[in-house]
């Protein structure tokens, strides 16, 4: 097989998102026993690699691999990091902080679920009150970019916060990392997380916990909650031995290797740029159609635009999205309950033509199923 035999589509959900042929094609290798030497070289400086994308010392700060979908991550910090008689603060203001919380509930973690309106930067008075009554805070949570809505989170401000209380700040960078650009310690971010599939292009089922050493350290002496998702027990066995404690997604990590060289040869400031560009035709199309916007654009990320529905009798998201995937352009259902809405990602190796390609398709399916053009609201 060719890999020119491949059909490129272009994802607009968010994630995992459109890869290049080098990315797909670095899958295909020799088999190998991941307990091979050859196979923990790859991962020594991948982790390295993955410290460095958001400006960290790599001996200050360390990245954990693990097999999983990014879920995992969120899991995995919430449940290792908490001590003994210390709270979780969980700053709840969309679907992937309200998911946060449910894994605080599964694992019966002590916490403060601060409900936060999901269209807004929130309240940080009202998380500095929080802090400043309750002692025992050990970490505060925040989502950095809620993917949901396309809300970006004042995470710099939270961490500073956490920081005053003499708490930690895990904050969970999933659709923002290797996308837009992240400093750890001007950001006062302690603990971060990404899944390959996101922003370096990669592959599905490799996620990672990116964050600082002397706390997984400590929390060696935290209680332990689960045996797969222990963030110390997998750190500890890649310090001694270079290697997953389980077995690797052995395919996923070559993919990851290209898309890491692939990362840095583009460099973080003209990647954000391309994102920049993407995300300024996806809203010159919202505009010239007359779509409106869940959220003012001031509070977004710029790397996902939650569009509500037109009021439109014959709008049926299903159908518009029917008639794009057939022309191999992928968008997707919104994350925000009550109010209908799809949402258009910029993530992924795209730039401006394929989104100027996806808005004559989309237009022509508007077209199709006799949706007004410009798109009308009440
Ligand atoms: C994609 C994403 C995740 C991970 O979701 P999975 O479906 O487990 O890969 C976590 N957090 C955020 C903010 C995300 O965008």
């Amino acid at each position: 097989m060719n890999i020119r035999d491949v059909k490129r589509n272009v994802l607009l959900n968010p994630g995992p998102s459109t890869t290049t042929d080098s990315v797909k094609l670095a899958q295909i290798v020799p088999d190998i026993c991941p307990r091979e030497k050859e196979f923990a070289g790859i991962m020594a400086p991948m982790r390295d690699d993955l410290v460095k994308i958001v400006h960290g010392d790599p001996k200050e700060y360390t990245a954990v691999l693990f097999c999983g979908s990014g879920t995992i991550c969120i899991d995995i910090t919430l449940n290792s990091l908490l001590d003994k008689g210390k709270k979780a603060l969980i700053v709840q203001n969309g679907s992937y902080s309200e998911r946060a919380c449910e894994v605080c509930r599964a694992y019966g973690l002590d916490h403060i679920e601060l409900k936060q309106p999901i269209d807004q930067k929130p309240d940080l008075s009202v998380i500095e009150d929080t802090l400043r009554e309750n002692h025992a805070i050990g970490y505060v949570y925040v989502t950095y970019h809620e993917t949901g809505t396309g809300l970006l989170n004042p995470v710099k401000e939270i961490g500073a916060l956490a920081h005053k209380y003499g708490a930690f700040l895990i904050t969970d960078t999933t659709s923002a990392y290797a996308l837009m650009p992240i400093n750890v310690y001007d950001q006062n971010i302690d603990f971060c997380m990404a899944s390959a599939q996101k922003g370096i292009t990669g592959m599905t089922g490799l996620s990672y916990v990116i964050g600082r050493r002397d706390i997984i350290e400590k929390s060696k002496d935290f209680p332990v909650r689960s045996y797969y998702c222990n963030l110390f027990l997998q750190y500890d066995y890649f310090e001694r031995t270079g290697e997953m404690h389980f077995t690797p997604p052995v395919q996923t990590i070559y993919a990851a290797k290209q898309a890491l060289i692939e990362y840095f040869e583009e460099g973080e400031d003209n990647k954000w740029a391309r994102h920049t560009r993407v995300m300024n035709a996806i809203r010159k199309g919202i505009d010239d159609l007359g779509f409106r916007e869940a959220l003012s654009r001031d509070v977004q990320s710029g790397l996902v635009a939650a569009v509500n529905y037109p009021d439109d009798p014959n709008w049926d998201f299903e159908k518009i999205h029917d008639y794009c995937y057939e022309r191999g352009f992928t968008i997707y259902p919104g994350k925000m309950q009550g109010v209908g809405t799809f949402r258009l990602c910029a993530l992924g190796a795209i730039d401006e033509d394929d989104i100027v390609k996806f808005w004559e398709v989309f237009t022509e399916a508007m077209k199709e199923t006799g949706v007004s053009i410009p798109a009308v609201y009440k």
